[in-house]
């Protein structure tokens, strides 16, 4: 797949840091635990493209990946083609951190919130959820606030491997049911969509893949 040029490119702690390209970004969102790591990585077809920037200090930051611009077999170092880059995969610090607080907490809930409302280039989200209990509050919340943007989100149901056949399929369909529940004022449905996936039986693998490169009108 193409995501499997997948290289880190940057890290950014204030919205000036962000790329100055216009390209078309997908953002992955979700709980801390819930699986988006291991997610990325999987669609990337790599093992620690996004572990690596989780290291402590680095968790409130946004990182960026970036698709096309260098090979998969190019050394790792090898500094990336900015004009050639023709999609971001965007790393979002994960929400529910208990142990951050007080002005670090408001710093980053500030950029993911001016992030995900303002940047023009973010052609949608991935909203990462861990298939056995999904639509946690601060989920909800980021569904609600997101929606007026009329930007698409996909939810990843992660760690299906978790649930058998009968499970994955109700909860799949219990949150098909929630996302089509929000219509906006005309009455029209929110461009909302779900998917089981799984980085250990690499199940949803193609879907998600097929989701966001037509999202990145690749
Ligand atoms: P993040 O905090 O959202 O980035 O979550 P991680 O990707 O670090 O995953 C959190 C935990 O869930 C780790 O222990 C992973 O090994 C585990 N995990 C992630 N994805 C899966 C999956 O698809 N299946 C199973 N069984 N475990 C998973």
């Amino acid at each position: 797949s193409k995501l499997w040029q997948a290289r880190f490119f940057r890290t950014a702690n204030h919205l000036r840091d962000l790329p100055r390209l216009n390209v078309p970004e997908i953002a992955f969102v979700g709980r801390s635990n819930a699986g988006k790591s291991s997610a990325i990585n999987t669609l990337c077809n790599q093992k620690n493209l996004a572990y690596a920037s989780r290291t402590p200090g680095r968790t409130q930051h946004i990182n960026f990946f970036s698709i096309g611009g260098a090979h998969v077999a190019q050394h790792r170092h090898d500094p990336v083609d900015e004009n050639k880059v023709e999609l971001f995969l965007v790393d979002l610090p994960g929400y529910g951190y208990a142990q951050i607080s007080g002005t670090a907490k408001e710093h980053w809930q500030k950029l993911l919130s001016d992030y995900l409302i303002t940047r023009p280039q973010l052609s949608g989200l991935i909203l990462v959820m861990d298939s056995r209990h999904p639509f946690q509050p601060l989920d909800v919340s980021l569904l609600e606030w997101f929606a007026v943007t009329g930007k698409p989100i996909h939810c990843l149901l992660t760690k299906a491997d978790k649930l058998n056949r009968r499970e994955s399929s109700e909860a799949l369909k219990q949150v098909d049911t929630i996302l089509r529940s929000y219509i906006d004022e005309n009455g029209h449905p929110f461009p909302f969509s779900a998917q089981l996936f799984s980085s250990t039986k690499r199940t949803g693998l193609k879907e998600a893949t097929a989701f966001i490169l037509n999202l990145a009108g690749q």
